[in-house]
C-alpha cells in the first residue's frame, strides 16, 4: 500500500480514476474497454453499451479531438455522463504528448492522462513521465505511460517501424516512474490492420513477469479476438479501441444519408456504435 493520495472531490467525484478501474480488472483477469470519443453521439453509445454490459467504461479524448477544440466540450460531456449512470467512467486522454497539455487536462477534470514519450530517448521519457506523475497524483489522478512506440497512424500521427518494447528498459522506467498503467509495444499497431498483427507474447509475458503496472494494449481495431484474449490471459488490462468505433459510426451514416432524416442519421450511427462497443466489452471481459 502506498501513500493515501490526496483527491480534489469536488472534481472528480462523479468520475473515477485509471486506476480504480484497472484495479477491478486486475482483480477479475478482465481488460477494461478504453473507447475514443469525438462527438456527443459517440460517448452516449458507448456508456449504454457499457451499461447493457454493466462494465465500467475509459473514455479517451484523443489528439485529433483535441486539434478539433473538442477537449473541454468531451470533458463536459462525459462528466455529465458520469452523472447520469451507474457505470464507473474515466475520464482520460490519450497519448499526451507534452508535460503541459496533461496539466491542462488536469485542469478540464480528467481523471486519468497519459503521457506518451516513447518516441523521445529515454531518459527524456522518464522525466517527463516522472513530472507528469508528480502533478497527477497531487491531485489524484491517474497517469499512464508509454515505452516501445506503437506503430501505426492514429489522429494524423504515423509511426512506420513496429517497435518492440526492450525489456531491460522496461525494468529501468518501472524503478523510476510511479505510474498506474504502461502501454507496451509488443507489435501492435494503431489504425485498421492490414494483415493479421503479428503480436510478441513472450514479450508481454516477461514485460509482467518484471512486476509492471497494469498494462495496456494499444492498437485493438482489427486484432484477432482469439489474440486479445490470450494478451488479456498475460496482463493486458486495458484495450484501446478507436478506428472500428468510428467505422461503424460513419457506415451508419452512409447507410443513411440518402434518407435525408438528420436524426435517423445519428440514431443509425449510435446503433452501429452501441453494437460493437458491446461486442469489443464482452471480449474485453471474457464474456
Ligand atoms: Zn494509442
Amino acid at each position: 500500500m502506498g501513500p493515501r493520495r490526496p483527491r480534489r472531490k469536488d472534481e472528480i467525484i462523479l468520475l473515477t480514476t485509471l486506476q480504480e478501474v484497472l484495479k477491478i480488472a486486475e482483480d477479475t483477469g478482465t481488460a477494461i474497454p478504453a473507447f475514443n470519443i469525438d462527438n456527443l453521439e459517440g460517448p452516449e453509445a458507448l456508456v449504454e453499451a457499457g451499461e447493457a454490459e454493466n462494465c465500467p467504461l475509459i473514455l479517451t479524448v484523443g489528439q485529433g479531438a483535441i486539434n478539433a477544440g473538442q477537449l473541454w466540450y468531451l470533458a463536459d460531456i462525459v462528466k455529465r455522463l458520469a452523472s447520469q449512470t451507474k457505470i464507473p467512467l474515466v475520464l482520460h486522454l490519450d497519448h499526451g504528448v507534452s508535460y503541459e497539455q496533461t496539466v491542462l487536462c488536469l485542469r478540464a477534470g480528467f481523471t486519468s492522462v497519459m503521457y506518451d514519450g516513447s518516441h523521445h530517448p529515454f531518459e527524456e521519457n522518464v522525466r517527463e513521465s516522472q513530472a507528469v506523475v508528480r502533478s497527477a497524483h497531487a491531485v489524484g489522478v491517474s497517469v499512464e505511460c508509454e515505452l516501445g512506440a506503437i506503430s501505426g497512424v492514429e489522429d494524423g500521427i504515423s509511426h512506420k517501424n513496429v517497435n518492440l518494447v526492450d525489456l531491460q528498459e522496461v525494468e529501468q522506467f518501472i524503478a523510476v516512474v510511479d505510474c498506474d498503467a504502461l502501454a507496451v509495444g509488443i507489435g501492435n499497431a494503431h489504425g485498421m490492420y492490414q494483415g493479421t498483427p503479428n503480436l510478441d507474447f513472450d514479450r508481454l509475458a516477461a514485460c509482467r513477469a518484471l512486476g509492471t503496472p497494469p498494462l495496456v494494449l494499444h492498437g485493438g481495431s482489427g486484432t484477432p479476438d482469439d489474440m486479445i484474449r490470450k494478451a488479456i490471459q498475460l496482463g493486458i488490462r486495458k484495450v484501446n479501441v478507436a478506428t472500428e468505433l468510428r467505422m461503424a459510426f460513419m457506415e451508419g451514416l452512409e447507410a443513411t444519408v440518402g434518407q435525408r432524416d438528420f436524426y435517423g442519421m445519428y440514431r443509425q450511427a449510435k446503433t452501429n456504435m452501441y453494437e460493437l462497443a458491446r461486442k469489443k466489452i464482452r471480449l474485453f471481459q471474457g464474456k
